[in-house]
């Protein structure tokens, strides 16, 4: 029998755990906070960052909320930046991606204090993860990594394949699969749109984890009998439903279902887990900027 790696429930228990983090530093006189700064008007990532105020409010995790016009100048943006920054109150600070063209993405990485940079995006926490004592890791690729451990496979020694290699989620996966550490050890990877023969490297997979962001590419052809099989895709394909499009993996689920050991479904997968580990990391900051040692998940 295949196992179906149920990421709202494994999400859910993460959320749980974290309110011993939450109350350990209640009693120190500490709400974690997080702001969330939107210079944005694409409904899409209105609708991320109100769901991750959402989140924050169930956990009882501070949500502020920043709001910059997209057709402002950048120094508007890196202003407040500047300001949560110096803000003792504020512990982790995310700024929803895309920023306009007209903003560098890459220096507004840059602009947020590494000790606040709850994403794990700005290059000394990026540096960290590589060298193996990361301060926080990035939520989707550690989001994975937490589901691996649920389904309860051991990365040690696993042949590691990663579809895709984009900064928020293929390197940093890669990068923490291949760890010493508890939950990598596994001999990992790395294919991307150069990759030649696809196919006989996801085959050789343990643990196959797709992000490559091309609907259903992967099907069971692909797929080692018995591995397990992470599906990071989240495409929008048009469908006959009420809003006309439906949400698929990277992942063609129902022939990889009949090889793989275990699978995540999209969506119910990583989706979930993506914004427990941001809860994660924000109340891991506020800990380690007020100096409370916390037991996290
Ligand atoms: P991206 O477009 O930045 O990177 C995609 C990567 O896949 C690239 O490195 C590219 O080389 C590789 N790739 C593309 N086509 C390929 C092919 N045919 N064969 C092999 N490799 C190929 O995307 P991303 O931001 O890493 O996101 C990937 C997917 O994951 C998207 O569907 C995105 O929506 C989804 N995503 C989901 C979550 C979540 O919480 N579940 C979070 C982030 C991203």
């Amino acid at each position: 029998m295949t196992e179906i790696i149920d990421g709202n429930a494994v999400a859910q228990s993460i959320r749980d755990d974290l309110a011993t983090a939450i109350d350990q530093l209640a009693e120190e006189g500490v709400q974690p906070s997080l702001a969330t700064v939107l210079m944005s008007d694409d409904p899409a990532s209105e609708t991320y960052v109100s769901m991750k105020q959402d989140d924050c409010a169930e956990v009882g995790i501070e949500a502020i909320d920043i709001e910059i016009d997209p057709d402002a100048d950048a120094s508007e943006l890196y202003d407040a930046i500047d300001d949560l920054n110096g803000d003792e109150n504020v512990n982790g600070i995310l700024v929803q991606m895309p920023v306009p063209d007209h903003v560098s993405d890459r220096e507004v990485l840059r602009a947020v204090d590494p000790v606040k940079d709850v994403d794990g995006f700005h290059p000394e926490n990026v540096g960290r993860l590589v060298a193996g004592n990361a301060r926080y890791k990035p939520c989707t690729p550690h989001g994975v990594q937490k589901l691996i451990e649920a389904a309860g496979v051991e990365t040690e020694g696993a042949d590691a394949v990663v579809v895709g290699r984009s900064d928020i989620v293929g390197k940093p996966m890669a990068n923490l699969l291949v760890q010493k550490a508890p939950g990598g050890n596994a001999t990992t990877t790395v294919c991307h749109s150069r990759t030649k023969d696809l196919a006989a490297k996801t085959r050789q997979a343990d643990i196959l984890v797709a992000a490559a962001g091309v609907p259903e590419m992967i099907d069971g052809g692909m797929i080692k009998e018995g591995a397990t099989v992470i599906d990071v895709g989240i495409n929008r394909v048009d469908a006959d439903t009420e809003k006309g499009y439906e949400l698929v993996g990277d992942v063609e689920f129902d022939s990889a279902k009949e090889k793989a050991g275990a699978i995540t479904p999209v969506p119910g997968g990583v989706g979930p887990m993506t914004r427990a580990m941001l809860l994660y990391n924000t109340v891991k900051a506020a800990g380690l900027q007020h100096g409370v040692d916390v037991d996290l998940p």
